[in-house]
């Protein structure tokens, strides 16, 4: 069961988890839409705004967004994180 988890990230694994097409393509998408709409508030600094890496599979249209790894500090500084710290239970 863990083992299916990890093949679902497109990411990772440069495959897609729906038809399992290696046929992958990426490119980055900003956060911000033309109405000034902000995807990622206050991440990726004032003037650049936050990107998403988008991954897309070429056979079925699957895609996945993912925030880029420089930019999660913002995120975690910055978003309202909805789990408990606590794991204990
Ligand atoms: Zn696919």
């Amino acid at each position: 069961m863990k083992n299916n988890q990890k093949d679902k990230k497109m990411k990772l694994h440069k495959k897609c988890p729906e038809c399992e097409s290696s046929e992958i393509y990426a490119t980055l998408v900003s956060a911000r839409g033309g109405c000034g709409q902000d995807l990622l508030p206050g991440v990726g600094g004032l003037f650049n705004g936050g990107e998403f890496e988008l991954y897309v599979c070429g056979k079925c249209g699957h895609s996945q967004f993912y925030v880029p790894e420089k930019m999660l500090d913002d995120v975690q500084k910055k978003f309202i994180r909805v789990n408990s710290v606590d794991t204990s239970h």
